[in-house]
């Protein structure tokens, strides 16, 4: 079970140990069994190194190539005629696509992200909402009980309209990261919508770290058990803040809100937050760069109840 990225790190350095031990032991195997090709395995090497030699004293190698040559024909002959595949001088990988380092190109592998989903969810456990919290479940009809109508439409196609470019947003995160503040009172179904939104990350293979404002403020305690939530909200494709403004705001919670806001608009990386605070409130309550963060770079998107009616001059 993973519970840190250090033990990702730890489980990719015993699967290239593994990958070593198999390798070996395969070779050892079939050298065992013939000897013959152990010594021309040996002796190619042996040549190989002849040759560089000769190259850098400035001596003629065309016979060392030629000697070269011959014994890669001799051992092509044995391997066939002893019906044995070349490939057990190659180090298999669990991974081919990253050779079990977790890494290509600098990017995470998509092995990389399996683990850290693992992780992320022995972390925040997201997964126990996603079997009710899905796109698959939402249901219009519960917008319609509001009665609201936004301009000219009611508030049930007001809000279908938004979850079809939720749903964009999801599938288009890694060309278009998006970054979404669902403003919304207690019971307009915020919570419940940034939750689908994970859950149809998550079965596009990205890692996703859910956590209420409190926990997340808790976990940067000294005396907090385990890592700080920050270390793993920097790092996951799909940040889910909830609850925004129920914390007790002070200037620390300020400058860590502010630091975790930045961090992931600078790094270009997805995320949401959902607070029951209308903008007004967030002006007063939050420092200037988070409160224009959150008006400017983040999409907001208003749920019915009676900030929206003030908000959005609806009728009812
Ligand atoms: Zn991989």
């Amino acid at each position: 079970m993973f519970r840190s990225y250090d033990d990702i790190k730890r489980e990719y350095e015993y699967i290239r140990q593994a990958d070593q031990l198999r390798y070996d032991e395969k070779k050892e195997l079939i050298y065992s069994q013939n000897p013959e090709l152990k010594k021309m395995d040996l002796a190619i090497i042996k040549s190989y190194l002849n040759i560089g030699t000769a190259r850098i004293d400035k001596q003629p190698i065309d016979k060392l190539e030629k000697e070269l040559d011959d014994l890669k024909k001799e051992r092509e002959k044995y391997l066939k005629e002893h019906n044995i595949n070349d490939d057990y001088k190659e180090l298999k990988y669990v991974c081919d696509k990253c050779k079990d380092t977790g890494y290509v190109n600098g990017h995470k592998c998509s092995c990389f992200v399996q683990k850290e989903i693992e992780l992320f969810d022995n972390i925040s456990h997201f997964s126990k909402y996603i079997k009710d919290d899905n796109f698959e479940n939402l249901d219009l009809s519960f917008y319609n009980q509001s009665g609201i109508v936004v301009g000219d439409k009611t508030y049930k196609e007001y809000m279908k309209e938004y979850v079809e470019e939720f749903k964009e947003m999801v599938a288009n995160m890694d060309k278009k990261p998006f970054s979404l503040l669902l403003i919304g009172a207690t019971g307009t179904g915020k919570t419940f919508i940034a939750r689908c939104m994970g859950a149809m990350a998550l079965k596009n293979n990205k890692s996703v770290l859910y956590v209420n404002v409190n926990e997340y403020l808790n976990s940067l305690k000294p005396d907090y058990e385990g890592e700080p939530l920050k270390y793993y909200a920097v790092n996951c494709d799909l940040f889910i803040l909830d609850d925004l403004g129920t914390e007790r705001i002070t200037d620390y919670t300020n400058t860590e809100i502010n630091y975790i806001i930045d961090k992931r608009l600078n790094d270009k990386k997805s995320t949401i937050i959902t607070t029951n605070l209308v903008p007004d409130q967030i002006a007063e309550e939050y420092l200037g760069s988070t409160h224009s963060r959150l008006e400017n770079a983040f999409y907001n998107c208003y749920l019915a109840g009676d900030d929206l009616r003030r908000l959005k001059n609806v009728s009812i």
